[in-house]
């Protein structure tokens, strides 16, 4: 008896413990929930009153009652499986945000270059083309088109080419502002989208784009340096209305015409401005 007498009160304080950890942690695991959110909350809340029944009994030996050693140990059992299951649970949701954020990342970004892929792009500059003609703000789109990169893939290999793209994006990605927003359309083609920006700034960060490109070694095979030129179409908007295919379409045909007069340069579009 004198055991049992010493274990019980230990066995009910750590049930006591135990469950409100349990308790705590299912609260503090709130935030992860997401859609589980109301479910979560109900577990979190049910687990708080459970306190109470690990409470009462301590309360009732320390006036000097006695508890059941069987229900005692019942009792500090389930507490210990809330707790394991309540940290289990809280894992997996941490794990399902991950891999969450893992997919959104993977459906949004181009696996090459790290770039937003076509179908981002166009969300994201649709959203940025929708605010400037609400607020009659202007916008442009820069289309990029590496110069003769077919010669570079068959001189140096399709590797080279990879890198050759790499580093032409990240070389774009420092030299836009983070407000811009740059995307890889496919193959050998970029884009950028540059939010409140006329045509004027337009053809300067376009021009700065294409020399700074020019000028920047991109690849090594051996000692020789790679390096690339590329054909720029740009297009502005915002104020006349016109759509983002609309302003593509111009933009390619800018590029297309930049290429026919000679490649390594910067062609505007006029067609609306
Ligand atoms: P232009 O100046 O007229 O644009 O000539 P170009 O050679 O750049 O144009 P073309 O469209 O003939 O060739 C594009 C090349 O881009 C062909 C293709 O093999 C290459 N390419 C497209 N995607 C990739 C890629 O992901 N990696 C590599 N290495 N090459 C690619
Ligand atoms: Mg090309
Ligand atoms: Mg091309």
């Amino acid at each position: 008896w004198l055991m049992l007498s010493f274990l019980v009160p230990l066995a009910l304080i750590l049930s006591t413990i135990f469950q409100s950890l349990a308790a705590l942690i299912a609260l503090r695991g709130l935030h992860l929930a997401g859609s589980f959110r109301m479910a979560w909350v109900c577990i979190s809340i049910a687990l708080f009153l459970m306190v109470e029944r690990r409470l009462l009994p301590l309360w009732h030996v320390y006036g000097g009652g006695r508890e059941d050693p069987l229900n005692t140990f019942f009792g500090l059992m389930i507490s210990v499986f809330m707790l394991a299951g309540v940290i289990g649970l809280k894992k997996l949701f941490q794990q399902l945000r991950a891999n969450e954020e893992e997919l959104a990342k993977l459906a949004h970004t181009d696996y090459l270059t790290g770039l937003n892929n076509r179908r981002h792009f166009m969300e994201k500059a649709q959203h940025e083309l929708s605010r400037a003609l609400r607020y009659r703000s202007e916008c442009s789109i820069l289309m990029l088109d590496i110069d003769l990169f077919k010669v570079v893939n068959d001189t140096y290999g399709h590797h080279v080419g990879d890198t050759v793209l790499q580093e032409l994006s990240s070389y774009c990605q420092k030299t836009v502002r983070s407000v811009d927003i740059l995307g890889r359309l496919g193959g050998e083609e970029f884009v950028v989208f540059l939010p409140e920006t006329g045509d004027e700034k337009a053809l300067e960060v376009a021009e700065r784009l294409r020399m700074g490109i020019e000028q920047t070694p991109m690849a090594h095979v051996g000692d020789q340096v790679i390096q690339v030129t590329v054909s720029i179409g740009l297009m502005s908007g915002g104020r006349e209305g016109a759509s983002l295919d609309e302003l593509l379409d111009f933009a390619d045909q800018a590029l297309y015409e930049a290429k026919r007069s000679g490649r390594n340069r910067v062609c505007q579009s006029r067609s609306l401005t």
